[in-house]
């Protein structure tokens, strides 16, 4: 910390990791880690949590931002998990009707496919009634309702199709994970970003963790009685630098998804398979669209997007859409990439059969050493990991004084009403927006919940702070105020890419040319602006 500035919400937390003794310490602010804090510290438990990076820096970045049931698993009779994840979504739905949004899947059906149209609508019919029948009802789809309602897409070797329904995060996966660190904060769970664990030893019946402030090179002792290893696709490197053995393990698949201008000007997810049979997705993102994934086999999780993923992905929709030229790589605007990490049990045969293997997730216990090891799953399922960490923590002796507290979920109705009451009231939804974008009190309210009505606050004292900052993104200024001082952000990256979607859908070249950029880096970080600015483009790392 600087002598002439304020500590801000990381510094002070780094000197209570130091100084304080927690109830558990959660490894991984991915989104397995951010829900087993938010659900511990909600109940009462003393609750650390660090990731070596920032918050959703890996996998929980890098998805297609669906909350989905599944419906591909119905393919290897996985009803039991196609059940549960409905279950899950469906309870996604309810409790974040702003973040989380019904949304129809367009799908074609190829004349020579594996499986015939016919098998394929039952399929989507069970998937509905599996969900409950709690969403819209599936629908055929002739060819003439393909060419007039979707005619980008390309008709020739098709004999139909079928529209179903699942549901899709509206902000994006990184910024819904940084949803439940928030919650753990306000429920006094002391979080640290770029915080990583190097080595955890039993001492005196406690864990003693060794973590390293990244930023600063410093290292402390971590005091915990419980430790929750929620690295995902690292689990097992971090079990393996404390000598821990697991009856399980992972196996990582890696996926890939580009960002193009928009394909289609309808809000739905079209649906196609790939050359490889696969389900290939076409998923709006703000006003631009997100495209793929592949699933490839991988041996370690630290991958990044080749050549031939580009060409997988590119050639395969070229192929399945008529557009007015073909996309190539001049039209890309920003990459994902990550790797699934899928549990399997740890004297398993080193070569599985990859579609028969399952996206569940599995928490294992040492009860003697007092540590939980969460393997797999998805973002889907993050309420239910959250309950069962609660479960599995009170087993193992952590009292949970508020066990019967809610801990996820929007808002009181009575809160968005009187916030809504008082956008329309100083007509915030007419100030000048960028051509496009969305209502600002609707958006305001998804990001930020109960602090929007903070923000129309500032808004009232002083109107600069609704005008947008970065140009071609929607960004406004109390936005930026909020993340200085509520989001913990330490680099650009971490407000550029995962507390907003800037770097998602402006190119790179556009974002570095914005006048706002500057004014933007001086409200995140007050200074080292330029420093700040050459880390995030040239990766020269700025001083701590
Ligand atoms: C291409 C793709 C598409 C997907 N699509 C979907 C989808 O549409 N819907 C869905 O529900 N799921 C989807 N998933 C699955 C979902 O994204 C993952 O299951 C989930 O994000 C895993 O979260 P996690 O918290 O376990 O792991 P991560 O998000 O990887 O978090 C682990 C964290 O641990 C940290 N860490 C590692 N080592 C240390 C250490 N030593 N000290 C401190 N911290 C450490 C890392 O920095 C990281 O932030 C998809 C996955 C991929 C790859």
């Amino acid at each position: 910390m600087d002598d002439d500035r304020r500590p801000t919400l990381r510094d002070t937390n780094l000197g209570k990791l130091s100084r304080e003794r927690f109830d558990v310490l959660v490894l991984g602010g991915g989104i397995n880690g951010a829900v087993s804090a938010a659900s511990l510290a909600a109940r009462g438990a003393r609750v650390a949590l660090v990731d070596r990076g920032d918050f959703a820096g890996a996998t929980s970045q890098e998805s297609s931002n669906l909350a989905w049931g599944g419906i591909k698993y119905l393919e290897t009779y996985e009803m039991r998990l196609v059940r549960e994840l409905c279950r899950a979504r469906n309870k996604l739905l309810r409790c974040y009707p702003s973040i989380v949004h019904e949304i129809r899947f367009y799908t074609s059906h190829p004349r020579r496919f594996r499986h015939a149209r016919w098998k394929l609508i039952m399929g989507a019919w069970l998937y509905w009634a599996i969900g409950g029948f709690s969403t819209r009802r599936p629908r055929l789809l002739s060819l003439g309702d393909i060419a007039r309602e979707e005619p980008t897409i390309e008709m020739d070797g098709l004999d139909g199709g079928f529209e179903y329904s699942d549901a899709y995060l509206h902000d994006n996966d990184a910024r819904f994970v940084w949803s439940f660190v928030r919650s753990a904060l306000d429920n006094g769970c002391v979080a640290a970003n770029y915080v990583e664990a190097l080595r955890s030893t039993r001492e005196n019946d406690e864990w003693v963790t060794l973590a390293r402030d990244v930023i600063s090179g410093l290292e402390v002792p971590l005091r915990s009685r419980l430790l929750v290893n929620a690295c995902g696709p690292y689990a097992d490197r971090v079990n393996a630098s404390m000598g821990l053995r697991t009856a399980h393990r992972h196996v990582f698949s890696k996926g890939i998804h580009l960002v193009v201008d928009c394909l289609t000007p309808n809000r739905r997810v079209l649906t196609f398979f790939a050359d490889d049979g696969r389900l290939f997705f076409v998923v709006p993102m703000g006003q631009k669209t997100c495209v793929g994934t592949t699933d490839t086999p991988v041996s370690g999780p630290d991958v990044k997007v080749t050549p031939e993923d580009r060409r997988f992905v590119l050639d395969n929709i070229n192929k399945r859409l008529r557009l007015p030229r073909a996309l190539s790589e001049r039209d890309i605007i920003a990459e994902r990439c990550g790797v699934r990490p899928l549990v399997v049990e740890a004297g398993a045969n080193a070569d599985p059969d990859w579609m028969q293997l399952s996206r569940k997730h599995v928490i294992e216990t040492n009860a003697g050493q007092r540590h939980i090891t969460i393997f797999g799953g998805k973002l889907t399922d993050c309420i239910n990991v959250g309950e069962e960490i609660c479960a599995e923590a009170q087993r193992l002796g952590i009292a949970l004084p508020y066990a019967g507290r809610l801990w996820y979920g929007e808002p009181h109705a009575a809160v968005r009403e009187q916030y809504f009451h008082q956008a329309l009231l100083m007509r915030l939804d007419d100030l000048a927006a960028p051509p496009g974008a969305e209502r600002l009190s609707t958006r305001l309210w998804r990001r930020y919940g109960a602090e929007a009505l903070g923000m129309l606050e500032a808004v009232r004292r002083d109107p600069r702070m609704a005008e947008v900052i970065i140009e071609t993104s929607e960004y406004r200024r109390c936005e930026l105020d909020e993340a200085a001082r509520r989001e913990m952000v330490v680099k650009l990256e971490d407000f550029l890419r995962r507390r907003s979607k800037i770097s998602l859908v402006v190119r790179r070249e556009d974002i570095r040319r914005a006048p706002g950029l500057r004014e933007a880096c001086a409200i995140l970080f007050g200074r080292d602006i330029d420093a700040k600015i050459a880390e995030y483009f040239d990766g020269t790392p700025a001083a701590g």
